[in-house]
């Protein structure tokens, strides 16, 4: 949709030309979110996609994911064949309720800055211990854990001007065995519950159970569990009050489902 108050759209080549935050100036990235309803609060749009980062790098220590990158260029880039973790890329693309309109031009810094639980990226991301490199509005950068970038349904921990530069997956996570789980109320809705199991080289595993839950949640077990300690740590691992509840499906449903949809993975896994 049009947005009518928007006056100005600037287009930084550099960090150092990005504009400072100010009431009313939003990044625009894919724009599927912004354009998507109203924003009668802002007049400025920070299009990010002219700093030219490289979608996706392979380093030494493993992947990094530019904030810009499309989901299409995730699902079709080149890694190594040992990543086997690769299979989750798509998985998670899959996940979202995705138009090919989306899948060109919504970015993976896009859905996981809007944090909502059906965010598939951050599904992808908290799976794989990815790691979020921020620059701060003051010139300053960190990095946190996305499980800790996520602190809620339309929450994250970006302070006002802050942008989220990439996400890195390391090596460990990438060469890891997965097992992904998803369902929605409907065949093409948005998703209610997504799950994805991981076991590592030294046969420790994870569980992260997302869209079911207002944040991502990561369970680790030094092995894959048992049925019994699996139900125990989902019970202990994920308060009751976290459960999400909207159209796409109730906490009672969601919590059900991820118990049914976690053994299905401790099964695979195992
Ligand atoms: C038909 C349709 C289906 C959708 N399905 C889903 C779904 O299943 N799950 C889901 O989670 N979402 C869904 N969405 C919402 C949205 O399209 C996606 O989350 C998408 O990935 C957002 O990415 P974008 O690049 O288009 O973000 P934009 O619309 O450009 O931006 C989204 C928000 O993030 C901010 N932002 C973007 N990049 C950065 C950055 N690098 N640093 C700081 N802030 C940033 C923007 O300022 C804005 O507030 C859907 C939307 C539509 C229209």
């Amino acid at each position: 949709m049009d947005l009518p108050t928007i006056g100005v759209v600037s287009v930084p080549r550099t960090r150092d030309e990005i504009d400072r935050p100010a009431p009313g100036v939003a990044f625009l990235a894919g724009g599927t979110w912004l354009f998507s309803e109203p924003q009668d609060h802002l007049h400025t749009l920070v299009d990010l996609t002219g700093l030219g980062w490289p979608a996706l790098s392979v380093t030494d220590t493993g992947l990094e994911i530019a904030a810009t990158a499309t989901i299409e260029q995730l699902v079709s880039g080149q890694v190594p064949a040992e990543w086997t973790a690769q299979s989750l890329f798509g998985e998670c693309a899959a996940a979202l309720l995705a138009s090919f309109k989306i899948w060109k031009t919504a970015t993976v810094g896009g859905n996981i800055c809007l944090a909502f639980p059906a965010g598939a990226m951050i599904t992808l991301c908290a799976a794989l211990d990815g790691e979020a490199l921020v620059w701060r509005a003051d010139g300053s950068e960190y990095r946190v854990a996305i499980t800790d970038f996520v602190t809620g349904a339309a929450r994250t921990v970006l302070a006002p001007g802050d942008l989220l530069r990439s996400v890195t997956l390391p090596t460990s996570a990438l060469r890891s065995r997965t097992a992904f789980r998803k369902l929605a109320l409907s065949p093409l809705g948005r998703s209610g519950v997504v799950l994805a199991g991981r076991v590592d080289d030294d046969g420790a595993c994870t569980l992260t159970v997302t869209a079911a839950t207002d944040r991502p949640y990561v369970l680790r077990f030094a092995a894959v569990p048992g049925s019994a300690e699996l139900s125990e740590a989902i019970a202990a691992g994920i308060p009751p009050g976290a459960w999400h509840a909207d159209a796409h499906g109730d906490p009672d449903w969601r919590a059900h489902v991820t118990h049914e949809l976690a053994q299905q993975i401790r099964e695979e896994l195992a």
